[in-house]
C-alpha cells in the first residue's frame, strides 16, 4: 500500500483529499462490531474508545503530525494504531519498551492485523545486535579454549548448533542458554568489536541480515533503544540503522524520557573493561602469540578493574548502590584506582599499537581501548571539574552492584536533544502508553520529550473499576517512621492475603524492607497454620518468581518497585496489590537529587513537576497490573497515609481509575474471598476518603 502525501488544510489535491477519506472510512470500518476486525480476531468486540483512537492515529499519520495518545488498559491501544499503520501505508516503525512486547508486536498483533484487512505488508523485526549471535566471535570462542566453566562449553554446543540451523541468530529462540549466561558477550558483538564488512561472515552474518531486511520492511518493530541509536546517528554522520519511516509509533512511551536521558549521556562499564580485557587474551593468543605478554596484559586489567569495584564499596558504603561522583570522591581511593585501571589499559594499548595490520581482529582492539581509556578520562575529569563547579546540565554517577559497576554522565533533561533530532525529518510521531497523563494532564510527559504543539489525547479504560477493583486503605495506617514498618506492613496486610488465599503481589519501596516483609508473613502464616507459598525477590531471578507466582497459584510475591511494570499475571492469579508506601523516587538517588538542583536553580518546582508525575506513574502502572480484563477483580492496599493527609493525596487520587473505596478491613477481605461479590459503595463514598 503507497504511503499517504503529507496532508495540509492549504492547497488539497481533491484526489488525494479523497483517497485520505476512503483510507479513514476504511480505518473507522475495521472497528465496527460487523468489521474486518470482528470477522477475523476471536474474541473481539468493538469497543468506541478503540475506534476514536484509530481514527487521531490515521488524522496524525495523514497529516504528519504529533500525536500524545493514553489509552487505558482494556482500550486495545495496539490493534488501534496498528490498524492506521498498516492501512496509512508507506514506511513505519513501530518502538516498543520490552522485548516481550516486541515480539508480542510482531509475531501476533502484526500478522493478525495484517491478515484481518487482507492487506499484504512487508514486515521485520529489529533488535539490538547483541540479541544476535555473532558468527564470528562464536568460531574464535570456540576454537581458543579458554573457556572457563563446565556451563560455558555445554553451552558452546548449544550455540554451535544453533548458529548452523537457525535463520535468525535471536537468541530468544534459543531456549537452552539462559539470558544470564556468561558466555554471551564472548558469542555476541557490539559496535567497537564487529569486524564489519572486513568479517568473512558478513553475507551470513545475522545482524547485517537482520538490519537488510529491516532497511527493506515497510513495517519495522524495532525498540526505544535502537529507535533512538538511528536519530542519533542520523544528528551526528549521514548513516542510518533504520528505514526513512513516514511514521514513528513509540508504545509504552512513558519510559522513553527515561530511556532518552541515559542514551543521549555517556556510559561506560567494568563489563566492558573485562571484556577488553578476555577478547585481548584471545585474540592475542591466536593472532599474535609472539606480540605482547597478553595473559599478564589481560590479569593486570581485570585486577584493575577489581580494584576498582573494592574501592567503590570503601567507608562501607553498600555493594549495590546509585552513587554520584561528589560522594565518591570524598576521601576515597576511587581517583586512584581508576588512575591503575588506565595504567593496565595503556599498557595493552601499547602492546595492541605494536601488533597493528598483523590481523583484522586484533586492529580493532586499538580504537576499542583508546575509546574506553577517552570516556573513563572525561567522565573522571568531568566529574572532579564538576564537584567543585555549577554544572547543572549532566549528572555523573555510579551504579555499583555486587560484580560489576557502571559509570554514567547522564543529562538532566533530554527535551531539546530529542526535539532536535525529531526535526530532521517530516514524519507523523505517535506517543502511547495506559500512563502518560498526571491527574488528567498531559504536560509533565509532553515537557519531558519536548513535544510541545502535540495533539494530546486520552481514553479511559472500558472496565468498570467501581465495580471490579476497591482501593483499601486500612483505618489505621503503620507510622512510616516506626523501626517496625516492614513487620507492621506485613501485619496489616495479612487478613487481607490470608482472605484472597495468597494470589498477591506486596511491594515494598526499598529492597532492604523486602526480607523483613517476607520474614513476619511468614511467621503469621505459621501461626495460623496456613499454607501459602511465600516467594521473595532476590532468592530467584524475576522470570522465576514469576513462573512460580503462575504455577503456585496460592502464592504471596514480596519484592520492591521493579515489580510494578512489564508484568502482565491475568485472572484470578493476582487479585491483591498491597503497597507500603507510595513510589516517590529516593530523593538521594543521584539523577533525582541533580534534577531536583537543576528544576529549583531554575525557579521550577520539581515536586510538582517531576517527583509526583514520576509516582503516579509508577503507582498507575502498577494499577494496571492489577485489572487487565473484564472479569478480574482485585484489591489495591496502599499503606500510606500521605494519600490521605497531605494535599498532593487528592493529585493521586484523582489519577486512579474510579475504584470503589473502602477503609474497612472486613470489605476488603469480603471482597477478595474466592467467590465473594459483594457490593461496593462506589468511588468517594467512604467517609474520610474524599
Ligand atoms: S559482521 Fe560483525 S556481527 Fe557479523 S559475524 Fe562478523 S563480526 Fe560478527
Amino acid at each position: 500500500m503507497s504511503a499517504l502525501a503529507p496532508r495540509t488544510p492549504e492547497g488539497e489535491d481533491p484526489g488525494q483529499a479523497r483517497e485520505v477519506e476512503g483510507r479513514r472510512r476504511e480505518v473507522a470500518g475495521a472497528f465496527a462490531a460487523d468489521g474486518a476486525l470482528a470477522g477475523a480476531i476471536a474474541g473481539y468486540r468493538a469497543r468506541p474508545a478503540q475506534q476514536e483512537m484509530a481514527l487521531a492515529v490515521f488524522d496524525a499519520i495523514a497529516r504528519r503530525a504529533t500525536l500524545a495518545a493514553e489509552a487505558g488498559t482494556g482500550t486495545g491501544k495496539t490493534l488501534a494504531y496498528l490498524v492506521p499503520a498498516v492501512l496509512g501505508g508507506g514506511k513505519v516503525l513501530i518502538a516498543a519498551g520490552t522485548k516481550t512486547l516486541q515480539d508480542q508486536i510482531f509475531d501476533k498483533d502484526l500478522p493478525a492485523v495484517c491478515r484481518a484487512l487482507s492487506v499484504r505488508v512487508d514486515t521485520a523485526i529489529l533488535k539490538g545486535r547483541q540479541n544476535y549471535l555473532c558468527r564470528l566471535r562464536l568460531e574464535r570462542t570456540a576454537s581458543s579454549g579458554l573457556l572457563g566453566s563446565r556451563e560455558e562449553v555445554q553451552a558452546l554446543g548449544h550455540l554451535l548448533q544453533f548458529a548452523r540451523q537457525s535463520q535468525t541468530g535471536d537468541r530468544a529462540e534459543l531456549a537452552q542458554v539462559s539470558d544470564s549466561a556468561s558466555i554471551w558477550p564472548a558469542v555476541t558483538s557490539t559496535r567497537d568489536n564487529c569486524l564489519g564488512g572486513e568479517c568473512e561472515h558478513f553475507e551470513n552474518c545475522f545482524v547485517v541480515r537482520a538490519r537488510r531486511r529491516a532497511l527493506a520492511a515497510d513495517i519495522v518493530v524495532v525498540n526505544h533503544h535502537l529507535l533512538l541509536a538511528d536519530m542519533a546517528l542520523r544528528e551526528e554522520t549521514d548513516s542510518e540503522l533504520l528505514p526513512n519511516a513516514q511514521v514513528v509509533i513509540v508504545d509504552e512511551a512513558h519510559q522513553l524520557a527515561r530511556i532518552a536521558a541515559e542514551f543521549f549521556g555517556d556510559d561506560w562499564s567494568l563489563q566492558q573493561v573485562l571484556e577488553l580485557g578476555a577478547d585481548s587474551l584471545r585474540v592475542g593468543l591466536q593472532e599474535a602469540r609472539d606480540g605482547a605478554q597478553w595473559p599478564e596484559l589481560a590479569h593486570a586489567i581485570d585486577m584493575g578493574a577489581r580494584t576498582v569495584r573494592l574501592s567503590l564499596a570503601d567507608g562501607g558504603r553498600p555493594a549495590r548502590n546509585r552513587l554520584a561522583y561528589e560522594t565518591l570522591a570524598q576521601g576515597g581511593r576511587v581517583p586512584d584506582a581508576i588512575a591503575g585501571l588506565d595504567r593496565a589499559l595503556a599498557a595493552l594499548q601499547d602492546a595492541v599499537s605494536g601488533n597493528q595490520g598483523r590481523e583484522a581482529e586484533l586492529d580493532l582492539l586499538l580504537p576499542r581501548v583508546q575509546r574506553l581509556r577517552a570516556l573513563m578520562k572525561t567522565w573522571h575529569e568531568k566529574s572532579a571539574e564538576r564537584n567543585g563547579s555549577e554544572e547543572l546540565d549532566v549528572v555523573r554517577w555510579v551504579s555499583a552492584s555486587a560484580h560489576g559497576a557502571h559509570f554514567y554522565a547522564t543529562p538532566l533533561s533530554c527535551s531539546e536533544a530529542f526535539a532536535r533530532a525529531r526535526e530532521q525529518r517530516e514524519q507523523a510521531w505517535v506517543f502511547t502508553s495506559a500512563t502518560l497523563t498526571t491527574a488528567q494532564r498531559f504536560e509533565p510527559f509532553l515537557d519531558e520529550l519536548g513535544l510541545a504543539g502535540a495533539t494530546a489525547l486520552r481514553w479511559d479504560s472500558p472496565f468498570d473499576f467501581a465495580r471490579q477493583a476497591l482501593l483499601y486503605l486500612p483505618a489505621a495506617m503503620p507510622n512510616p517512621q516506626a523501626e517496625e514498618f516492614p513487620e507492621l506492613v506485613a501485619e496489616a496486610a495479612w487478613p487481607v492475603l490470608q482472605a484472597s488465599r495468597g494470589r498477591a503481589f506486596v511491594l515494598c519501596s526499598t529492597l532492604r524492607a523486602v526480607p523483613r516483609v517476607a520474614r513476619r508473613l511468614q511467621e503469621l502464616m505459621e501461626a495460623a497454620g496456613d499454607r501459602l507459598s511465600i516467594l521473595v525477590q532476590g532468592e530467584a531471578n524475576r522470570r522465576a518468581m514469576l513462573g512460580d507466582f503462575r504455577r503456585l497459584g496460592e502464592a504471596v510475591l514480596v519484592g520492591s518497585v521493579s515489580f510494578w511494570e512489564g508484568i502482565d499475571v491475568r485472572g484470578d492469579a493476582l487479585s491483591v496489590v498491597v503497597i507500603d508506601k507510595l513510589p516517590f523516587a529516593p530523593p538521594d538517588d543521584p539523577v533525582v537529587e541533580a534534577r531536583i538542583r537543576r528544576m529549583k536553580a531554575l525557579g521550577r518546582n520539581p515536586f510538582r513537576e517531576y517527583q509526583l508525575p514520576q509516582a503516579i506513574t509508577l503507582l498507575r502502572q502498577g494499577v494496571g497490573r492489577l485489572i487487565r480484563g473484564d472479569s478480574d477483580r482485585g484489591v489495591l492496599m496502599i499503606l500510606d497515609e500521605r494519600l490521605l493527609s497531605r494535599s498532593y493525596g487528592k493529585t493521586i487520587l484523582a489519577s486512579l481509575p474510579a475504584f470503589s473505596r473502602t477503609r474497612s478491613e472486613a470489605e476488603a477481605c469480603a471482597f477478595v474471598e474466592r467467590g465473594g461479590r459483594r457490593a461496593l459503595s462506589g468511588p468517594g463514598a467512604v467517609p474520610g476518603f474524599e
